[in-house]
């Protein structure tokens, strides 16, 4: 019998792990090593690198069964073009896609999203992050606190020029008084965006409970619905967002 799992694939560029003796202390598997134990139990869970092969781990065989991609980069911005519109397509189309940390700020958030910038310094020296749920009523703040402390984090600042959310759901507040949306929503075509700021190689932030929480939440959330099919003028027809609205 076929699983009903939600299908999830942890993309995780792997270039923290080569370049920084830190990360591997704390991740020893990767990013995408922690990602991967704390998901595997409730998702059908699968795992790319930037590294593995000629596709970045992210061929049509590999898309094509995908329901929600889990994006961690950070330093390399060298994904190919037609690589990037594939996955903008595959979003419109309905997969689910969760920005983590960096990820949320770079080429293929930008893409997707609109092009976003960060006006003050970040700075990385690991002060304590409290994050706000604003939303109760949000299915991510499902089992989370009203707030609740990441020890260590980075920390970004506002304002950052982001494409304005749908949806906010977390803000956080940082040691040096600094606040920031650390966690919001989009929606693009059939497609659900989850970026969840909270992070950092050499932070251990993946292995909080909380964390862990709201990263499971998110991919419930962003998993595409089923699609009924449509009843055109001239009976039934797959359903097909692009084609339909080229026919109205
Ligand atoms: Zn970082």
């Amino acid at each position: 019998m076929m699983s009903d799992k939600i299908r999830l694939l942890i993309w995780n560029e792997n270039e923290d792990e080569k370049r920084f003796p830190d990360t591997l202390k704390i991740y020893p598997g990767g990013i995408h090593g922690v990602l991967e134990s704390f998901l595997k139990d409730d998702f059908a869970v699968k795992v790319a690198t930037w590294d593995q092969d000629d596709t970045h781990g992210l061929s049509d065989e590999v898309l094509d069964h995908t329901d929600v991609l889990i994006w961690y980069s950070h330093l390399r911005n060298e994904i190919p073009k037609a690589t990037l519109e594939k996955l903008v397509t595959r979003v419109f189309d309905g997969m689910g896609v969760i920005f983590l940390h960096s990820g949320a700020l770079l080429s293929f958030a930008n893409i997707l999203l609109g092009p976003s910038s960060r006006r003050g310094a970040y700075r990385e020296q690991g002060e304590l992050e409290r994050l706000w749920v604003i939303n109760r009523a949000h299915p991510i703040t499902d089992g989370v606190p009203d707030h609740f402390e990441v020890q260590q984090s980075e920390m970004y600042p506002e304002p950052r020029d982001i494409p304005t959310p749908d949806d906010l759901i977390f803000i956080s507040w940082f040691e040096g008084g600094e606040v920031l949306r650390s966690g919001y929503t989009y929606i693009r075509g059939a497609g659900k965006v989850f970026c969840f700021l909270p992070g950092h190689s050499t932070f251990p932030v993946y292995y909080q409970p909380e964390i862990q929480t709201v990263i499971k939440n998110g991919v419930r959330w962003c998993a595409p619905l089923k699609k009924p099919p449509i009843q055109s003028r001239s009976g039934e027809v797959d359903f097909d967002y692009r084609t339909i609205a080229h026919n109205i």
